[in-house]
């Protein structure tokens, strides 16, 4: 990297991340993206509406990927943060109409207790619209000793496909 490209990214806040091991920097504008162009600046860019930040291990995840990440407690984390240490993760899922799992496979849900109850779930736009809440609630009512998340099984721009997975509550 050359001095002067240095001191522009040092200039304009930017910083070199990691985005599936290779080397990426977030920018925030046209500007700057030229601006680096013309530094001759070979790394890899994405704009900050895609792109964003691990709370806990600062690589980069793409926004619109829901794979990659996950909300828990207000901090964006990456799917590997979350494998590393999912309880948490999967409490902000349990018995929530709201979240579906989109970062841990089936057999890692297996792993962690979880069987599943109900596959075959559709809620979308070719007619079938399945209601979480509802869903919940039934199950909820009928296994009052368990706790549930949703898994997605697949996702399209029209519908999503989804299973719901139980587990023992742990008893305190
Ligand atoms: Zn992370």
């Amino acid at each position: 990297m050359t001095e002067e490209l240095k001191k522009y990214l040092e200039e304009n806040e930017l910083y070199v991340g990691k985005y599936q091991g290779d080397d990426f920097i977030i920018i925030e504008s046209w500007e700057q993206e030229e601006e680096l162009e013309k530094l001759g600046c070979k790394i890899d860019i994405g704009f900050s509406g895609e792109y964003s930040t691990c709370a806990s291990c600062c690589n980069i995840i793409h926004t619109l990927d829901g794979t990659e990440f996950q909300i828990v407690n207000g901090e964006m984390l990456c799917a590997e943060c979350i494998k590393l240490d999912s309880e948490e993760y999967i409490l902000s899922l349990i018995n929530n109409e709201d979240k579906t799992n989109m970062i841990l496979s089936t057999e890692e849900l297996g792993e962690l207790g979880f069987e599943l109850m109900q596959g075959g779930y559709e809620h979308g736009f070719y007619g079938i619209t399945d209601k979480p809440r509802e869903i919940l609630d039934e199950f909820i009512e009928n296994n009052n000793d368990m706790e549930f998340i949703f898994h997605c099984d697949s996702l399209n721009p029209f519908a999503i496909y989804f299973s719901l997975y139980g587990r023992e509550t742990k008893s305190e």
